[in-house]
C-alpha cells in the first residue's frame, strides 16, 4: 500500500464540510485499517487467543477450517491456504506444470507479483494489452499472442472486476491451455453469477492487509474445484510432502500461519457487508461524477465487482492531485504508475514504450480515491466535492 504523501503546508479556499485544517489530519484518510480493528476487537483478540492456547501457529485446525469457509464463499470445492498471494500463484502455476520453456500470457497492467510467480517456474511472461472501459486483458489481442509454447493464460480480475472470462476460454481451449485466475484483488466478485476462484482451473487470492479480504499479516490461499489439483497444491505449499519425510517433487515452506487464518476467520464473516459497502459507495462516486471530464470504471453486464479500488482515468493528473490534496486534504494513489513491461526488473522480456498504448494511457492517467468500507457518508461526500470542484 502507498503512503500518500501529506504536504508541509497546506491552504484551503476550499470551504469543503468537514475539512479540517490540520497538517497531520487529511479531510478523509485514503485507507484507514485502525477503525476495522476498533469494530473488530472483540471478535480478532478471543481468536487470537485460540491459536495460542492451542499452539497450532503452523497450519493446525484454524488453518483447515479457514480452508473450508472461505471454499465455500467461493462456491469451489478446495481452498489451500498460503502464506502470500504471490505464492498461490506460485503454486496454481507449477500445478498447471508450467516450467523452463513454457510461455504464460498475461496482461501487462497489473501488480508485479502476477508476473514473479510466471518467472518463479522459469517461464516467460507474454502480455496482450487491456481493453480501455474494463482495463483487464483484452481477449481482442489474445489470439495473436498464441504460440505453440503458451501453456496458460494468467487473466487479472483488476481493481475488484471479474475479466472476460468466456472470450479467454474459448480461445484457451482453441489453443489447447490452461486459465489461471489473479483474484488477489476480486474476493467475493461474481461472473455470470459465480464467484472468482472459480472461474478457470484454478483461483489465486492474496490476503495482504490492505485487500478487500485481509490478514494481520501476510496470507494467499488457491482454490480449485479440481480434487487432484488441490491435493498437488496442498502437497507443494508444504515441502511437497505427501507423506512424513518424503519428497517426490521440488516443495516450498508457503504455508498459512495460524494467527493468519484466525483473523481471517473473524473477517469473512464481515466481507459480503464490505462489499455491500464498497459498491454502495461506489455507484455513489460514478452517479456524483458521470459528467465530469473523468474516466470512471464501468461494470460490463453480468459482472459484479469486488470494488477492491475506485480508479479514475484522469488528463492532467499531477494537477488534480496537488489539487485535491493541497485544497480538499484528499489523498490519493496510483495503481499503477508503470506497465510490467516497462519494469527496469523485467527489461530482459524486449518490450519497449509504445508496445502497449492503451496500457500505457492507463498507466499516465490513473487516480485511485479513498475508497474502503468504514468510510463514513460524510467522508463520501468531501470526496465527491472536492472531485468535483478539481476539475471544475
Ligand atoms: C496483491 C496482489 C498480488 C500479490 O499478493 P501478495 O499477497 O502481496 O503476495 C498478486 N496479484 C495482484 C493483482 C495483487 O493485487
Amino acid at each position: 500500500m502507498e503512503q500518500p504523501v501529506w504536504p508541509i503546508s497546506i491552504t484551503s479556499r476550499s470551504g469543503v464540510p468537514g475539512r479540517n485544517q490540520s497538517v497531520t489530519d487529511p479531510a478523509v484518510p485514503y485507507f484507514d485499517l485502525k477503525i476495522q480493528f476498533q469494530n473488530l476487537r472483540n471478535e480478532i483478540l478471543p481468536a487470537l487467543e485460540r491459536v495460542c492456547e492451542s499452539a497450532s501457529f503452523a497450519s493446525g485446525p484454524e488453518v483447515k477450517a479457514f480452508e473450508e469457509e472461505y471454499a465455500s464463499f467461493c462456491e469451489v470445492g478446495h481452498c489451500i491456504g498460503v502464506n502470500a498471494g504471490t505464492s498461490a500463484l506460485h503454486v496454481a502455476l507449477r500445478c498447471m506444470d508450467i516450467g523452463p520453456g513454457d510461455e504464460v500470457i498475461t496482461t501487462p497492467f497489473t501488480f508485479i507479483a502476477t508476473a514473479w510467480a510466471i518467472l518463479y517456474c522459469g517461464a516467460t511472461p507474454v502480455f496482450v494489452d487491456i481493453h480501455p472501459a474494463t482495463r483487464n486483458l483484452d481477449p481482442a489481442g489474445l489470439r495473436a499472442k498464441i504460440t505453440p509454447r503458451t501453456r496458460a493464460i494468467l487473466p487479472v480480475h483488476l481493481y475488484g472486476l471479474p475479466a472476460d472470462m468466456d472470450a479467454i476460454h474459448e480461445i484457451a481451449s482453441d489453443a489447447g491451455c490452461k486459465v489461471v485466475e489473479d483474484a488477489a484483488q476480486a474476493h467475493g466478485a461474481r461472473y455470470h453469477g459465480r464467484r472468482t476462484g472459480g472461474l478457470a482451473s484454478m483461483g489465486c487470492f492474496s490476503f495482504y492487509p490492505g485487500k478487500n479480504l485481509g490478514a494481520y499479516g501476510e496470507g494467499g490461499a488457491v482454490t480449485t474445484d479440481d480434487a487432484d489439483l488441490a491435493a498437488r497444491a496442498r502437497a507443494l505449499r508444504d515441502h511437497a510432502m505427501r507423506r512424513r519425510y518424503h519428497h517426490d517433487e521440488v516443495g516450498y515452506n508457503y504455508r498459512m500461519d495460524g494467527f493468519q487464518a484466525a483473523v481471517l476467520r473473524v473477517k469473512l464473516r464481515h466481507l459480503p457487508a464490505w462489499n455491500r459497502r464498497r459498491a454502495e459507495i461506489a455507484l455513489r462516486y460514478t452517479e456524483a461524477w458521470k459528467d465530469l471530464p473523468m474516466q470512471l470504471p464501468e461494470i460490463p453486464g453480468g459482472r459484479e465487482s469486488a470494488w477492491h479500488l475506485y480508479v479514475v482515468g484522469v488528463e492532467n493528473r499531477d494537477r488534480f492531485c496537488t489539487i485535491l490534496l493541497q485544497e480538499y486534504g484528499i489523498p490519493t494513489a496510483l495503481h499503477y504508475p508503470l506497465c510490467l513491461h516497462q519494469q527496469e526488473a523485467l527489461r530482459d522480456l524486449g518490450y519497449a514504450s509504445g508496445d502497449f498504448p492503451v496500457a500505457e494511457a492507463l498507466a499516465r492517467r490513473c487516480v485511485s480515491l479513498p475508497f474502503f468500507p468504514e468510510m463514513t457518508d460524510a467522508q463520501v461526500d468531501t470526496v465527491i466535492q472536492g472531485v468535483c470542484r478539481s476539475l471544475s
